[in-house]
């Protein structure tokens, strides 16, 4: 009946009936059948759990408790097996209630003969193992990680669930299109070589994948590929399990970046610190010189504390639940702005420009002059060479926001590094950048301000050309019109 030895457990405190079935099943000639017994409920449902057996059948009439009470109890605790009711009643309320609770298959005692036993079994395992692969399937379908099946030829056969959370491949749309579509440019050609290295037998490990979600957002997984077989044990395709690590590998960036900052922009003012402290103790020179290095103390400890500070406004933005909110002038704010600037740049052209008749746009003042100040002593820093730096000001009102630029012509930024400038800690690394003292976080917090502010930023750049960063807030539509505004507020 089955190949090789088919292990049956009869559950039944009735030591004949165990004896009946044991010979009736040892004298089927099909195939070699060992019979087990255990006697009471509880020895019963230690055997399920240890599940040593491939069929179980079960007496209804178990002392003071009955068969299905052990089936729910094993099921309560997740177990699954083929497991067969017997019961002496034929009774069709037992019948129905064993039928609903999800045994296997279900025999009367009173009719069991050697046939109906074989058959029973026999159907009560293929259940069974139906049953474990429709469990599977619902397992894989709910994974949270994506898992794609392709043909030979890398194109996608069937995906999970968490195809479409990962990388957003919707089932049917995308069944017969090339895997190849989730790459990005830089790892085009990354599937091909996994499908490769598993067709030549390599091991295969675990592979990290840039990888492009339908949306068009550039995401890093961690891919393994199999392969899949036939009955007949060919290669008919593989299988693809990725895993989004995105969030993991911005965070080991951040670490990094982090790293090199703390080594270079705190540890440099504190090497310089302690080696002032130090000549304060062992030397007696003049108070001019005393105080001479106590001033270079005080400036290396402020340097130091503007940047812990800028630490600690990133996550002071990101939990300050109550920002102000207050009508700002916007020109009249930018022009406090500019002049501090001035201020600490002589040799440089500030200037600003922009519409005289600007609507206010909602928000903290100090925060907005703030994200101004960054862009400027940025666009200062990174154009050594000097040039003009332009500040301007615009009411766009077909799109009811006001748009303000910062222009410099200095190093410019990488197209490559556009979209990272405003990570926690980010540099670009290029010749050009190494002599210019930075944390890498002012963006950061200019970023996170003006989202706080629902305006939006972004820059526009070429390399040693100079950069415009954008800037625009969200106005009021009453507020569009400036005319209307003065009707609005009231002095
Ligand atoms: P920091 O200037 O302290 O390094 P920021 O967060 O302000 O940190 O800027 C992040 C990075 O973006 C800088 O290190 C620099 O590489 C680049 N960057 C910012 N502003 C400009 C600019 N105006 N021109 C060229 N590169 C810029």
């Amino acid at each position: 009946m089955m190949s090789g030895l088919l292990r049956v457990l009869v559950i039944d405190d009735d030591e004949d009936d165990y004896v009946m079935i044991r010979d009736m099943l040892q004298d089927l000639e099909a195939a070699p059948v060992s019979v087990d017994w255990a006697s009471t409920y509880e020895t019963g449902l230690e055997a399920l759990r240890q599940a040593n057996h491939d069929v179980y059948l079960l007496d209804y009439r178990l002392g003071s408790k009955t068969g299905i009470d052990l089936f729910r109890e094993f099921k309560s605790q997740n177990g699954n097996a083929a497991i067969i009711l017997m019961s002496g009643q034929g009774n069709e309320s037992v019948d129905m209630t064993a039928m609903r609770a999800g045994f296997s298959d279900y025999i009367p005692k009173g009719r069991i003969e050697p046939l109906l036993l074989e058959h029973s079994i026999r159907y009560a395992i293929m259940r069974n193992l139906m049953d474990a692969e429709q469990r599977l399937a619902a397992i894989v379908e709910s994974s949270h990680d994506a898992v794609i099946r392709l043909d030979l030829d890398g194109n996608i056969r069937s995906c999970n669930g968490g195809a479409f959370r990962v990388f957003g491949l919707l089932s049917p749309d995308y069944i017969g299109r090339p895997i190849a579509i989730i790459e990005t440019p830089e790892s085009a050609g990354a599937f091909a070589s996994l499908l490769d290295r598993v067709l030549n037998g390599e091991e295969a490990d675990r592979a990290e994948v840039s990888a492009l979600k339908i949306d068009g957002e550039q995401i890093v997984v961690s891919a393994q590929v199999s392969e899949v077989r036939d009955e007949l044990g060919n290669i008919e395709g593989f299988s693809v399990i990725a895993h989004d690590i995105t969030e993991l590998k911005n965070a080991q960036l951040q670490r990094d970046n982090f790293v090199s900052v703390a080594s270079h922009e705190l540890r440099t003012p504190m090497t310089s610190i302690l080696g002032f402290a130090e000549l304060l103790i062992t030397r007696t020179e003049s108070v001019e010189t005393w105080q001479n290095w106590a001033g270079l103390i005080h400036k290396d400890g402020l340097r130091m504390m503007g940047i812990i500070n800028d630490m600690l406004d990133v996550t002071r933005i990101i939990e300050d639940k109550d920002l102000h909110r207050e009508p700002i002038n916007v020109l009249a704010a930018l022009a406090k702005t500019v002049e501090e600037a001035r201020t600490q740049v002589s040799d440089r052209m500030i200037i600003l420009k922009g519409d005289s008749l600007l609507p206010d746009v909602d928000g903290d003042a100090e925060k907005f002059m703030q994200i101004f100040s960054n862009l400027l002593t940025n666009a200062i820093k990174y154009s050594p060479n000097g040039g003009d730096i332009i500040v301007n000001a615009n009411n766009d009102a077909t799109q009811q926001r006001v748009v303000i630029t910062v222009s410099d012509s200095g190093i410019g930024i990488a197209e490559e590094d556009q979209n990272n400038i405003y990570k926690m800690f980010f540099r670009a690394k290029r010749e050009e950048t190494a002599s210019i003292v930075g944390t890498g976080i002012g963006l950061s917090i200019v970023k996170r301000l003006v989202e706080r502010m629902n305006g939006k930023i972004w820059v526009e750049s070429e390399l040693d050309q100079g950069s415009t960063f954008y800037v625009t807030f969200p106005i009021e539509a009453s507020m569009s019109d400036p005319s209307l505004e003065q009707v609005k507020q009231p002095a």
